[in-house]
Parts: structure tokens; sequence; C-alpha cells
């Protein structure tokens, strides 16, 4: 059972999902529809390739609270064509999308090849440039390689959000010095994570969004099952809880800091 919420006023934003994903093919329909009764104002729904980037795009032209966020995840680089990258450009142009992303580097699982995760992660920063959107970052086992991208690309004409952050203090520390956020989600609540709550203890709430990268990393005490946005407020409470802040006060924070990075306005409408 979810507890009820202990602010009625309280509102959550999700800034890294993914609806598209046949985990949701059951019931997508009623996850975005109870987001009200949730409290979620508004999601972001990340694509990690083309064919899905198309897809989110699609579910957040049709739902007032969903806004997108189109790229090529590392994994998925190795099948991509310089043709695509003209694709996906044309699609960052739609007002609904409001980041280029997931994009970045994963050393952990190597599944497409490192040189062409850096060369592909470049090119998207370059489309990012271009059209004037932040990034959205997916980093594994590859934070000096991701943060000298950063610097030689993106900075600082390109902000964004190194999401579902697992560096060291020091990675966090270098992030954020570039203007970026730190997207943390269910891992802060997990009983072995004592290393990510210091970071989120350290670093300002400034420099932080709030997130759930689902249908994965679950968050306490719900791991195991499939994730879902409204699950967000778990991650929040445990911020709130870090900081010594009332959950409440925590939430406007981090709503303001997502509405901030991606140019939306308070009602989660474009600006
Ligand atoms: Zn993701």
């Amino acid at each position: 059972m979810v507890r009820k919420l202990e602010n009625p006023k309280c509102e959550f934003v999700d800034t890294h999902a993914h609806l598209h994903m046949r985990q949701f093919d059951q019931d997508r329909e009623d996850v975005i529809a109870n987001f009200e009764r949730d409290h979620i104002r508004f999601v972001v729904e990340v694509g990690v390739d083309i064919e899905s980037s198309l897809r989110v795009l699609k579910l957040s032209e049709k739902n007032e609270r969903i806004f997108s966020a189109v790229g090529v995840h590392p994994h998925d680089v190795k099948i991509l064509k310089d043709e695509d990258l003209e694709k996906l450009e044309e699609l960052g142009r739609n007002e609904k999308v409001v980041a280029i992303g997931e994009i970045g580097l994963d050393f952990y699982r190597n599944l497409s090849p490192r040189d062409l995760q850096e060369e592909y992660f470049v090119k998207q920063i370059e489309i990012a440039k271009k059209l004037g959107k932040p990034i959205i970052v997916h980093v594994r086992d590859a934070y000096e390689e991701a943060v000298r991208i950063l610097r030689n690309h993106a900075h600082p004409n390109v902000i964004g959000v190194v999401h579902s952050f697992s560096g060291d203090y020091k990675d966090a520390k270098r992030i954020v010095e570039m203007g970026f956020k730190l997207g943390i989600g269910g891992p802060v609540t997990f009983k072995n994570n004592e290393k990510l709550r210091e970071i989120v203890r350290k670093i300002d709430l400034k420099y932080i969004l709030s997130e759930t990268d689902c249908p994965y990393l679950t968050p306490h005490p719900f791991r195991g099952k499939r994730n879902e946005p409204r699950f967000v407020r778990y991650v929040v409470e445990k911020i709130a809880l870090l900081k010594g802040k009332p959950v409440l006060k925590v939430a406007e924070i981090l709503m303001e800091n997502a509405i901030e990075l991606f140019g939306l306005d308070g009602a989660g409408m474009k600006r």
C-alpha cells in the first residue's frame, strides 16, 4: 500500500521516465491518468534510440503533463548512422521536446564500442547546442571521460543533468561546477548506498533533480516491483530527510529546479 501524503499540497516532478517501454503496455493510460491523483505535476519522458524517441514525442503530444527528451543511449549508438542524427535534430525541434537525451557513456556494460560512444555523445551535444536545449546524460563507470567531454564540448553553452548520478563526491562537484544538475532517484533509498546519501547531504539542493528512471530502480520499500512516476515521492522524502528540511519545501525547490532547467512555467507548461 502506498502511504497517504502527509501534506496534500505537495507536488512532485519525475524528470526521468520511460513510460513508452513495454513494462507499461498493460496500463500506460491509467498510470498517466493518475498523475493528478498522485500529485505528479509533470514527467519528462526519455527516449533511448530513434524509434523510442518518436514514441516519447507522441506520448508528450497527447498529454499535458508529459514532456519529452529525444536521444540515443550509449548502448544503442553502434547501430547509429549520421542520417539518424538528422532525424534526431528534426525531432528535437518540436516544442514538447525539452531536452536531448539520454546520451552519454556506459563503460560498465560496453554494449557499444567506447570510441563510438564518445563520438556520438559529442555529436548529440552538438545537436543540443544548435537547438538551445539542455541534455540528459547517462554515465556509468565513465565519469572521468564524461566530465572531460562535457567540459570540452558542452560547457558553458549547454547545460543539463547527469541522471541517476552514481559517481563520487569529486565527480559531483565537477559536474555542478559546470552548471549541471544531478538526477537523484531510487538508489538514494537503497540500504547499501550510504555513499550517494553522503553526496546528497553535501551538494546544495539547487543542483538536484528528482527522478525515477521507471520502470527501473524502484525505491525502497517497493524494490522488486515495477517503478512508476508516483514513487518519486519516496525519493523526495529521502532527500528531505537527508537535508533536514520539510518535504513540502524540498518538493517545491526540486520543482523549481526542473522548471528552470527544462524551461517550463509553473503549471508545467512550456514557457
Ligand atoms: Zn533512463
